[in-house]
């Protein structure tokens, strides 16, 4: 699973804020801005924010768990847990 908050026109990573409990994804380059829909609710544990996107760490080779990676909407700290 791919993040998706590249901007359309610019092709660079936006940003995240939450505006009326809304998140949206803002590009820091042009205008575009979007609601995004895509994140989970977990708790940061650098900033103890509730928001943040869940992305995967597939592991290919042996037999380790794919880590689930949970990376905070706000400060961008990345959590990691494995998955069974
Ligand atoms: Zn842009
Ligand atoms: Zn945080």
């Amino acid at each position: 699973m791919q993040i998706q908050n590249m901007c359309p026109k610019c092709g660079i990573a936006c940003n995240f804020r939450e505006e009326d409990g809304k998140v949206y994804m803002a590009c820091g380059h042009c205008d575009y801005k979007s609601e995004f829909k895509n994140y989970t609710v977990h708790e940061c544990k650098e900033c103890g924010y509730d928001k943040a996107i869940i992305t995967f760490y597939g592991v290919i080779i042996g037999d380790e768990p794919p880590l689930q990676l949970y990376k905070c909407l706000k400060c961008g700290f990345v959590d990691r847990e494995g998955v069974s």
